[in-house]
C-alpha cells in the first residue's frame, strides 16, 4: 500500500458511522419508514394522525436500531416488530415508537420524560425530536447499558436515571411531554402532576396480560386533563420498587 492509500483508509476508519460512504442499513431504514407511513395512514381513524411530522420521520430514518438490539437479532432490526432485548424486556415495534412520538407533538425546544428506557432506542428517537430527554429505567443493568450506548452514539441531550418511573423525575419537572413505555393499570398521579400546562402524555394503560389502551392525555392551561383512547397495544407491565 502506498502512503496516500494508507492515509485514505485511516481517514475512513476515523469517520463517524453515519458519514461512511455506504451505511448498509440506510436502505432498510428507508423501507421501514415507508411501511410506517402506510401504517399511520391505515390507523388514522383510531389515532387521529394520518401523517408523521418531518422531525419524527427523519428520526426514524436516522436512528441505527440495529445498535439497540442483541447481536443475534441485528438482521431483524429493521422489520416492523418488537424484539426481545434480554432480562424479560422488549424493544417496541418501530411503528408504535413513531406513533407514540408523533402523538407527543414534539418541538425542538421542548423537554420530554420517558418512563421505561429499555434498549434506549426510543430515547434516541426522542433525542432527535426534542431539546432534552430525561429517561428512567427500573432494571439497573438495562439502564446502564443504554446510558453507555446513547453516549457512544453521541446523544448528549439524554439523561438516564435508574429508578421507579412511577414517581417521575420531580427535580426536572414540569415536562412538556411524558412518554410511558411500560403499562400500569392506572395513570400514575405523579406523572399527571409533572406534566406542564399545555403538555401531553402518551401512556399504555390496562391489564398485565390483557388488553391495554394507548391513551393520550392533554393538560389544559387551567390544569384540567382530557383523555383520549387510541389503539389497543401490548406492553410489558410497569413494575414498582419494593
Ligand atoms: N422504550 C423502550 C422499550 C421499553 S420496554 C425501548 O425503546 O427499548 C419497557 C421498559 O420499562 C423495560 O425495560 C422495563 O424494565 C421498564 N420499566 C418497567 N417498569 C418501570 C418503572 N416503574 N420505572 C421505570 N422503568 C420501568
Amino acid at each position: 500500500m502506498n502512503r496516500y492509500r494508507r492515509l485514505l483508509s485511516a481517514a475512513l476508519l476515523a469517520a463517524p458511522v453515519s458519514a461512511r460512504p455506504q451505511d448498509p442499513y440506510a436502505v432498510k431504514r428507508e423501507r421501514l419508514v415507508h411501511e410506517i407511513v402506510a401504517e399511520m395512514r391505515a390507523t388514522a381513524g383510531s389515532t387521529g394522525r394520518s401523517q408523521m411530522n418531518d422531525a419524527v420521520a427523519r428520526a426514524m430514518g436516522r436512528v441505527p436500531r440495529h445498535r439497540f438490539v442483541p447481536p443475534d437479532l441485528v438482521d431483524a432490526a429493521y422489520l416492523d416488530r418488537p424484539l426481545p432485548i434480554g432480562l424479560g424486556q422488549t424493544i417496541s415495534q418501530p411503528f408504535i415508537v413513531a406513533l407514540m412520538t408523533e402523538l407527543l407533538d414534539p418541538k425542538p425546544s421542548a423537554r420530554v420524560l420517558e418512563v421505561g428506557t429499555g434498549s434506549g432506542y426510543h430515547a434516541a428517537v426522542l433525542a432527535e425530536c426534542f431539546a432534552k430527554v430525561y429517561t428512567i429505567e427500573i432494571v439497573a443493568p438495562l439502564g446502564e447499558k443504554s446510558r453507555a450506548l446513547l453516549a457512544e452514539l453521541g446523544y448528549r441531550n439524554v439523561e438516564v436515571r435508574i429508578g421507579d418511573g412511577y414517581k417521575g423525575w420531580p427535580e426536572a419537572a414540569p415536562f412538556d411531554a411524558i412518554l410511558v413505555t411500560a403499562a400500569p393499570d392506572h395513570v400514575p398521579q405523579p406523572l399527571v402532576d409533572q406534566l406542564a400546562p399545555g403538555g401531553r402524555m402518551v401512556i399504555p394503560v390496562g391489564h398485565q396480560f390483557g388488553a391495554q389502551d394507548l391513551l393520550v392525555i392533554t393538560k389544559a392551561a387551567d390544569g384540567r386533563t382530557l383523555t383520549r383512547k387510541t389503539l389497543p397495544v401490548r406492553f410489558v407491565p410497569l413494575t414498582r420498587e419494593r
